[in-house]
Parts: C-alpha cells; structure tokens; sequence
C-alpha cells in the first residue's frame, strides 16, 4: 500500500503513491542536470513564451487544480479559486515577464585599461523543499523563477500535499518545458528532502517551511557552502492604534487571523490596541468570529475549512489548552468540533502574557491573541518582541504613526490598515528567524541568478600598467 493522502473534511484517502527516497531524488537530480544544459541555453523570449504557454495551461485547467487544492488540504473553495489558483497563475504570467528583464550595470570601461561587463548567469540544479499550507502557490514560487533563469528543478512538495504539485510538474511539460526542467519527488523530509538538499549534484538550495527546520536545512547547506534560500515561520503583529478605523481593523483582523484557517505565515497573530478601543475591538472581533461558516470546504458558502491534518488540529488544541491552563482566556472558541474533519473553531484569546506561548510561537491555526498598549513606543517594541520577523500591520490614520510603524517594524512586509494581499511585483519574504530571500517579483529571479564579472583588457600590451606592482 503506498502514502495515502487524506482529506482533513472528513478522513477520506483521496489518493495514494509511493513516498520517493534517495534513489529516486537520485535520478531526478540527473534528469535536471542532464536538462540544464540546453535549458539553460535557451534564449529569454524562448523561457518567456513557454511560461506564457503554461499560463495558458494553468488557466484552463484552474478547475481541476482548485478542485485537487481543496481535496489535499481542506481549504475552501472560495479561497482556491479566487486566491491560490489565480494567484500562481498571474505570477506565472509575471515571471514569463521577468524571463526577458535580465538587469545589470551597464558595460563601461571603469578601469581605463579594460572594459567591464556583467553577466547574469543561472546557477544549475536548484532543489527546493515546500510546506503543505498554499501547496499550489508554494510550488510555483519556487519552480518559476528558478525556471524562468534557466535553472533547473527538483521540488519536493509535503508529502501530505503533493497532488497539485504533480499537476503542475505535467503541466509544465504540455506547455513545451522540455522535461526534466521541472521535477518533482514527494517523500519525507528526513529521507527525500535530506537526500535532495545533500545531493552534490545540486547547486541551491530553496526551502519554505518552518524555522525549525529551516535552521537545519541552513546547515546543511553552509556545509557543502551552495547558494541558500530560507522562507521560515511569522507570527505577524497587527498594531491598532488609538485612532484607527476600529470597524476597519476589527474586519481585518478576523479576515487575517482565519486565512486558510491561519495556516499562514503571514496571518495576523498578535493584535495589540491601544487600551481605549480594547474592550470594543474584542467585542467585535468576536462576534464577527463567531458568525464564520465552518464546514463543507468544496461548498461556495463555506467561510473556513478544517486544519490540514488532525496532527495539526491536535497541535493547535494544545498551544490553546496550555494558554488556558497559564491565565489566558478564550472571549471565543478554544475547542475543536467534534465532527469527524479535523475543524477547530475560530478562537479569540486575551489575558496572555506576552512571553508566553501562545503569543510568542507559530500556532498555524485560526487563533487570535489580542493584548492592550498605552504609548505607541510599547506598541512597536511589543510589535517586534518575537524572533521572526515576516509580517506586520498597522492601523492608524495618521501619517506619522503609519510611516514611524513602516519604518520600525522587523518585517519583510507591513501594511498600512490592511494585512494579507500579496501581489506577483512585489518581494515576499522575512527578516529575523523568518529567513532571507524573496519570493515573487523581480527580487525573487535575481535570486535564481549569479552575477558574473568579465574584464577584458583594452591595452593589448604584454607589459600592462599595472604590472609595476610586480616588476619595479
Ligand atoms: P516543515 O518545516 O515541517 O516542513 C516543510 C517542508 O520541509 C516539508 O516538505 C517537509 O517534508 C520538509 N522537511 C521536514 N523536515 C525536513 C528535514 N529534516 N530535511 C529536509 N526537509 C524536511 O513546515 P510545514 O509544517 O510543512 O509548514 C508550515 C511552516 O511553513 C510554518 O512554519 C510556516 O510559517 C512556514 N511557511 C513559511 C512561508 C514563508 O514564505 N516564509 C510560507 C509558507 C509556510
């Protein structure tokens, strides 16, 4: 019997495949290197149109992959078909964009003795390792624009996740992507995802998924010294200041904290609110909370599905019960359903101490801890009192404090009276124990790159200038 993927609604196998282990990271390794050579031969218009071929692809098959999105990880179908699958689709239109942007300095003679010019070059087999929460997007943000600079690929997805990703490695090749550009080998992090990140064959290494695990894969790769790309865990402040729109925030922060039932890096986490909109912030926020739709995730009217496993609903059930347990309070929620999906309910928690658990560490669920501020010094400072460093937002309507909250927050992204939207131009990724590098945007492709330096000598003279150093 091989690896059953599971439907977290209701405990169905929705498929089943076998886990891959060393030998067959092995061999897709060898199909992307054997592909790179030509791959990475091939003009940027050549890299330009397959991309837009896939585009086209990915849109006509957006049903399929909404639909297989949904099976794989409970998320609704509201949520696949308006934000996952149209989202990989535009950044696939983006990077066949960005294939034909190659950007460097311009070619000059700096030195009067020579002419410089830069190269951008691919750098070769890239091995990339995904987390199970946006299975999709995740794949595409890291197969397009490593592709889209003429490397090569080997993306293992989570194995609990794998099914969009095999869609998309299919895709690919209908498109015209010659095959072994992009492939993919689902199997367990210690054994695939290790065999991958360890293979020699592979040049960069690329990993969204936990700091935990991150920090390891960091590791591994500084040892063998390959180009890596770390995308880690968040737990984004949301600062409501005293003179914010408080409807505003209240709407934002229910919509931001449930996000793919708060499996998100970026979900809104940790509100602090100025103490005089405190009580009514929290009142609202839970009785917005409370009128969300739980259930059927293939159903148009479901507002938030179960949690991706039931290990992860468990998980989440027991970073709120030790809340509970140390003085925290749940205004809402704070208990799982009992149906047989692996459903949690939206949960409002206050009364937390800011070193404690639930406000410090990466729950991955739908749970929102609200904590009051005075002065907006103690906001920003408690703002930024976590590791990570991902994502931030801030509600005021006043200039200076959205400029002073922009500027000091750690963050690779703050918004300014909203939180989520993300955009295929603009950079994703961390700051702090959140990683380094960036996903998406032009950003993202000038990481699958490697700037090279050409010097050509302009003197034609074997005794060149320079050389006194040497002959006095
Ligand atoms: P995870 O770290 O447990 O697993 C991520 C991937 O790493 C999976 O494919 C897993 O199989 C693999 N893996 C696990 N152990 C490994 C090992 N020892 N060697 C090699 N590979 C290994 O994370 P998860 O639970 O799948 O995903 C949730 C995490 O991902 C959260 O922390 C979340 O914040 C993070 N995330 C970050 C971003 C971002 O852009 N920064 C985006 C999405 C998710």
């Amino acid at each position: 019997m091989g690896f059953q993927v599971v439907n977290p609604a209701d405990g169905s196998v929705v498929s089943e495949y076998e886990l891959a282990g060393p030998a067959e990271v092995d061999a897709a390794v060898a199909r992307a290197r054997s592909a790179y050579a030509d791959w990475s031969r091939t003009t940027p218009a050549e890299r330009s149109g397959a991309l837009t071929r896939l585009a086209g692809i990915l849109t006509e098959r957006a049903d399929e992959f909404a639909r297989v999105e949904v099976s794989q990880t409970g998320k609704p179908i509201r949520l696949a078909t308006e934000f996952d699958v149209p989202g990989t689709i535009d950044n696939t239109a983006f990077f066949a964009g960005a294939a034909r942007h190659l950007e460097g300095k311009a070619a000059a003679e700096y030195s009067a003795d020579h002419t410089s010019l830069i190269r951008r070059e691919p750098i070769g087999v890239v091995g990339s390792i995904a987390p199970w929460n946006y299975p999709l997007q995740m794949a595409a943000w890291k197969i397009l624009p490593a592709i889209a600079a003429g490397n090569t690929i080997v993306l293992k997805p989570a194995e609990i996740t794998p099914l969009t990703s095999f869609l998309f490695e299919q895709a690919a090749v209908d498109a015209g992507i010659p095959a072994g550009v992009v492939n993919v080998v689902a199997g367990r992090g210690p054994v695939a995802g290790t065999a991958l990140i360890e293979h020699p064959d592979v040049d960069m290494v690329s990993f969204t998924g936990s700091t935990a695990v991150g920090r390891q894969i960091g590791a591994t790769a500084a040892g063998a010294v390959k180009r890596v790309h770390l995308e880690l865990g968040g737990k984004a402040p949301f600062v409501v200041f005293a003179d914010a729109d408080l409807e505003a925030a209240a709407q934002g922060a229910v919509a931001a904290s449930l996000i793919n039932t708060g499996q998100d890096c970026t979900a809104a986490t940790r509100a602090y609110v100025a103490r005089p909109l405190f009580g009514a912030f929290v009142d609202r926020v839970a009785e917005l909370m409370a009128g969300v739709r739980l259930g059927d995730p293939t159903d148009p009217q479901t507002d938030l599905g179960p949690l991706v496993s039931f290990a992860q609903r468990d998980r989440v059930a027991g970073f709120v019960e030790r809340a509970l347990e140390t003085g925290a309070k749940a205004v809402t929620g704070g208990s799982a359903l009992a149906t047989k999906g692996a459903y949690y309910q939206p949960t409002l928690i206050i009364d937390a101490a800011q070193d404690s658990e639930i406000v410090q560490d990466e729950v991955f669920g739908p749970v929102l801890t609200v904590l009051p501020f005075d002065t907006d010094d103690e906001a920003l400072a408690l703002a930024n009192d976590t590791p990570y460093g991902l994502a931030a937002s801030v509600w005021t309507r006043d200039v200076h404090r959205a400029l002073r909250g922009s500027r000091e927050l750690r963050a690779g992204c703050v918004w300014v009276n909203d939180h989520i939207p993300i955009i295929s131009e603009m950079p994703h990724g961390g700051f702090r124990r959140s990683g380094f590098g960036k996903d998406m945007s032009a950003y993202a492709f000038e990481e699958y790159t490697q700037v090279k330096h050409v010097m050509l000598d302009l003197t034609g003279v074997a005794a060149k200038p320079w050389h006194r150093t040497i002959f006095s």
